[in-house]
């Protein structure tokens, strides 16, 4: 690994200031101590239009990089090590189907605004974008489902289940107002059947990561660290986010845990979400105990775990060679998609 590692140090200070490395917070160490920046969805989209660099080497899924594009200036090329990382809960929602799903809503005279989760592909942003909708990140879920429900009757959250029920109880939304959406090959599946007309309509997608926390490690983790703190991201279940002692985005999360470490308050701080995130947090504060809700492989990623360090190096090497590929989006997809991108990045700033 050591030589690995000295040849990404040495293209990164070739390439110099043409280069940036960006990073996810899901990725491995090995990967992460290469990036010039880190950080969750949120924070790595607001960075990119600062970034002058000639070549942006995105380390996450595809959907990031994809985004990273969307807002590069022209002339610059995203890169990613590895472009078959993709994010399993954007898999869940094909353009094409939202598009059906808008639609069919639009010919029964049903006003609703699509927000969508960032975890979506280009395609599928476009349509939300076209539709008069934004993006939104767990971070500022809130505010931009609160801006949805200014603009329009009804919201249709795309495609996080779980953090569209979330966000809707942190807003007072009552459970009799949201409708967790059935879909056949023809978009709304038997749609006389199913209460349309709610204020929340949800997309029946979720990331397997969280969505895999149950009560029964909430119980697990309190009695095994007494005393302790958990937190979660509200990818899980509001039945497992209601157990705990908060919930938030990733960026929250790293914030919570380390003022806590910080504050040395003696108990455990028990973390749920991806793997890798926790297990630097630990190592990051190890006079504190910071432990993961689930460890092992069902809480890593397996998309985030496809960029490793032989990959990136792969990628710098391809930019020195002349021969990398970036990141390419349709035409057709491109402004649509990027609206409704900045409309979240205009209204949370
Ligand atoms: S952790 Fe979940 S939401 Fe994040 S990239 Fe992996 S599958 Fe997608």
């Amino acid at each position: 690994m050591q030589d690995i590692s000295s040849a990404i140090e040495s293209i990164r200070q070739r390439l110099g200031s043409r280069l940036c490395i960006m990073g996810h917070h899901y990725e491995s160490d090995d990967v992460v101590e290469h990036c010039d920046v880190t950080g969750d969805s949120l924070e790595l989209a607001r960075r990119i239009p600062s970034i002058d660099a000639e070549f942006i080497v995105f380390c996450g899924v595809s959907f990031m990089g994809e985004s990273a594009a969307l807002l590069a200036k022209p002339g610059q090329a995203v890169i990613l090590p590895e472009p078959a990382a993709d994010c399993q809960m954007a898999r869940m929602a094909a353009a094409a189907d939202a598009r059906r799903v808008l639609e069919q809503m639009r010919t029964l005279g049903l006003d609703v605004l699509p927000l969508a989760y960032v975890n979506t592909d280009v395609p599928l942003k476009a349509v939300v974008g076209e539709f008069g909708g934004s993006v939104c990140t767990s971070a500022n879920a809130r505010t931009m489902m609160e801006w949805a429900f200014n603009a329009a009757e009804r919201v249709l959250f795309i495609p996080d289940m779980h953090l569209g029920r979330n966000t809707a109880r942190e807003l007072g939304i009552p459970e009799e107002e949201w409708h967790i959406l059935e879909l056949g090959p023809a978009g709304i599946a038997n749609p006389q059947a199913q209460p349309l007309g709610r204020k929340l309509l949800l997309w029946p997608g979720y990331c397997p990561v969280h969505a895999a926390y149950a009560p029964a490690h909430i119980e697990a983790a309190r009695s095994a660290w007494p005393g302790c703190r958990i937190t979660v991201h509200p990818e899980a279940s509001p039945e497992v986010v209601s157990l705990c002692d908060a919930a938030g985005s990733t960026s929250f999360l790293i914030k919570d845990a380390e003022a806590n470490a910080r504050r040395g308050a003696g108990a455990a701080i028990v973390v749920g979400t991806e793997i890798n995130l926790v297990h630097r947090l630990a190592k990051r504060s190890p006079s504190a105990t910071i432990v993961p809700l689930v460890d092992g492989e069902a809480a890593a990623c397996p998309d985030m775990a496809m960029v490793t360090q032989e990959k990136l190096l792969r990628a710098l090497e391809s930019i020195e060679a002349g021969t990398w590929t970036k990141v390419v989006l349709s035409e057709a997809d491109r402004e649509p998609a990027r609206l409704s991108l900045t409309r979240m990045l205009k209204i949370c700033g």
